[in-house]
């Protein structure tokens, strides 16, 4: 089959011929459809810092739908011909955070498909049964190839709950803010605000059309004073941090109000230094919130299912497997939001 390949650290990616998988026999082998470029998956290309733990070679791409074709011998829950997606994340199922609920914080780490495991950037995966999510058969697969992303968002806004108030600011027009705005909407809040830099311009305009109320370009526009103007002087009542920079928490710090919440979903490529007084002085809380649980991805392909939110918009790219360092380009020149790959 074909497939993309990380062979060494370093620059770049080859496209060649593989061996097709083998399944376990708790495992199912999938035909990929679509297979969405994350922003891990540009710096896997890039290779820019934070992925010396990876193990060549590997395939990466973790984001995707398909339909499955061969299935272990103890497999009982996904048949062929099922179209479905797949949960990257592979947790141990045993230990006391997995048992707990909370298994985006198992002990054992996860067993990352497109990190660890060879991903979807190829015709075929295999993947555990238990990370398989079956679709119903009026949801399209090029949208749940979203799922993935969809739910690093709505496991931020399950954390977040009730404490979410009405005015929110979103720092960062990524895939994953954009679907914060879609949802947010979605969930009534009368005050969303989203920010990020002039280069932004694209992806800002899209959060526009989703709905947001306020698009700000912080480094033309004095985000403070825009805050203050939508909350009466108070600051929002939420941030969800999503750019992973310095610059991003900073503005989340000075734009949520006293005693208000901030929930980082950004990862920082570095170690980096903050000055906290501020958080103390005003009571701000600072919550981690990371990947998500099954429940969320029941709930999400529900979502889209029901048509209640819709991402197609997002898509912005399609791309046949072959030109998949266009894709890369489109990214970085921040052209695209979501690309999808097409073996
Ligand atoms: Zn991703
Ligand atoms: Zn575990």
């Amino acid at each position: 089959m074909r497939a993309v390949v990380k062979k060494r650290q370093g620059f770049g990616i080859d496209i060649l011929e593989v061996e097709k998988p083998s399944i376990q026999p708790d495992e199912v082998l999938i035909r990929v459809s679509f297979a969405g470029i994350c922003g891990s998956d540009l710096h896997i290309y890039e290779w820019s810092e934070g992925y010396e733990w990876l193990k060549f070679p590997l395939i990466p791409g973790h984001e995707f739908s398909g339909e499955v074709v061969t299935t272990g011998n103890q497999v009982g829950s996904v048949q062929v011909g099922d179209r479905v997606t797949v949960s990257p994340h592979v947790y141990c199922g045993r230990c006391y955070y997995c048992r707990g609920g909370k298994p985006n914080l198992c002990r054992e780490g996860a067993l990352r498909i497109g990190f660890i495991r060879p991903g979807a950037f190829a015709d075929f995966v295999a993947v555990p049964e238990s990370s398989v999510f079956v679709l119903p058969e009026n949801c399209p697969l090029d949208v749940a190839a979203l799922t993935e992303p969809f739910c690093v968002a709505l496991y931020a806004l399950e954390t977040a709950g009730s404490s979410l108030g009405n005015s929110v600011l979103i720092v960062g027009p990524g895939p994953i803010g954009l679907i914060l705005v879609k949802t947010l909407k979605y969930m009534g809040i009368s005050s969303l605000l989203i920010a990020g830099l002039t280069d932004d311009n694209h992806r800002l305009m899209l959060a526009q059309s989703l709905g947001a109320d306020e698009t700000i370009r912080v480094d033309k526009e004095n985000l403070l004073e825009v805050v203050k103007n939508v909350t009466q002087g108070m600051g929002v009542d939420t941030v969800f941090e999503v750019s992973g920079s310095i610059e991003g928490l900073t503005q989340a710090m000075e734009s949520v109000k006293k005693g208000g919440k901030i929930f980082m979903i950004g990862l920082f490529q570095n170690p980096t230094k903050f000055f906290f007084t501020p958080l103390v002085r005003r009571e701000i809380m600072l919550q981690g919130v990371f990947n998500y649980t099954s429940e969320t991805w029941r709930k999400a392909i529900s979502l889209f299912t029901t048509k209640k939110i819709d991402l197609s918009s997002l898509i912005t790219h399609k791309i046949p497997l072959g030109k998949i360092e266009e894709g890369f380009q489109l990214l970085k020149q921040k052209e695209a939001v979501k690309v999808l790959v097409i073996p």
